[in-house]
């Protein structure tokens, strides 16, 4: 059997060429004579590996020489407890609450100090972004968080929020380059690699190097201090080693795609491919206000739970897995990250308009 479409929303699919490239350098690493599973992370080759994906990953983003890039444990729900460890000064900060994991967040934060809910979108089942151009900023916040884009609801912000001078923190787990973004915008950018770049086991962190200080709360431990991992590369203890070398692989990929403005494009086309069919179709319909659609997640639904259950089996006989979408919304989601080719997504939007046909 050969591969299939998985329109999983993580982990998801890597691009076929660097699982090949990574294939061929298994059992002999460009002439070391082991895989990079088996090699210690002080060595030379290592070295030039973690180097090479931080200069590739700055490149890609064209990120400041003021910001750390750390390679780093612990998915990014650990990161929910990190951030307010290390930038809860005041011990307050700001949630914008556009979701599940945005929630999870909030409710991390809660723990080490007063987290305040400063916009919503749950009275509609987050389907949509709230307004954030005029929000209640507290005078004293120590930053404003926010999920970029909501791999659950399919929802993203197309203009960040009005942070009235506070650092702004973001969770981009579900869009993590798949688009440009200005870096300088930002306090802390982060995100799990195991939705649009690499395997699990590995979550990215840009921060900025000023927020990077010995001032953390009573009692964090060494292992989540920004400080520790940025005075030592990310190499202060034994790193992801092998998920470090497939997101570096993955950066050379994006890079030879054109980088991210060309990313984007082709995110964009796939996108469109799919909204365009929900929108005239007369049995799927999408889940979210239009101005606020994700290019990554798309969910949608018939209305019929019966009947979304025989699309996801059928589908699945059809090589299209993965389509179930998740518990809180229902129906389908197809998660459409950078590794999904054009082709998988106009076999779904086929697939979907034959379905329609045999069950309207
Ligand atoms: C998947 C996801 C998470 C959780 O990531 P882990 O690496 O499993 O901790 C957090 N935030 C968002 C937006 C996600 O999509």
């Amino acid at each position: 059997m050969g591969r299939i479409f998985n329109f999983s929303a993580g982990p998801a699919m890597l691009p076929v060429d660097v699982l090949k490239e990574a294939a061929d350098e298994m059992l002999d690493y460009k002439g070391t004579g082991m895989s990079v599973m088996e090699m210690s992370h002080r060595s030379k080759a290592y070295e030039s590996i973690i180097q090479e994906a931080e200069k590739d990953l700055r490149d890609l983003l064209n990120i400041p020489d003021n910001y750390k890039v750390l390679f780093l444990q612990g998915g990014a729900s650990q990161q929910f407890a990190m951030i307010p460890m290390n930038l809860m000064k005041n011990k307050v900060a700001d949630y914008i609450i556009t979701g599940l994991w945005a929630k999870k967040a909030y409710q991390e934060a809660s723990v080490y100090g007063k987290a305040n809910i400063i916009a919503s979108s749950a009275d509609k089942n987050f389907s949509y972004i709230p307004d954030c151009s005029d929000l209640p900023i507290s005078e004293d916040a120590d930053y404003v968080h926010i999920c970029e884009n909501n791999t659950i609801y399919g929802t993203k912000f197309k203009t960040l929020p009005n942070t009235k001078g506070k650092t702004l923190v973001a969770d981009v787990s579900s869009c993590f380059l798949s688009e440009p973004m200005d870096v300088t915008k930002y306090g802390v950018i982060y995100g799990g690699v195991q939705k649009n770049i690499g395997p699990a086991g590995v979550v990215i962190v840009i921060i900025r190097e000023d927020l990077i200080t010995e001032d953390t709360l009573p009692g964090t431990p060494t292992m989540l201090k920004y400080k520790i991992h940025a005075d030592s590369a990310s190499l202060y203890n034994t790193p992801p080693a092998y998920g470090i070398y497939m997101c570096g692989k993955v950066f050379k990929w994006l890079k030879k795609q054109g980088g991210l403005e060309a990313i984007k494009i082709k995110n964009e086309k796939k996108a469109a491919i799919l909204y365009d069919y929900l929108d005239q179709s007369k049995l799927f319909k999408g889940t979210v206000e239009k101005k606020d659609r994700s290019l990554m997640n798309v969910p949608f639904v018939t209305g019929n739970a019966d009947l979304d259950a025989k699309f996801v089996k059928e589908a699945k006989e059809a090589g299209l897995e993965n389509l179930k979408g998740h518990r809180t919304v229902g129906g389908m989601r197809a998660s459409i990250y950078n590794a999904m080719p054009e082709e998988g997504v106009q076999k779904l939007v086929e697939f979907m308009k034959e379905f329609e046909a045999r069950n309207l």
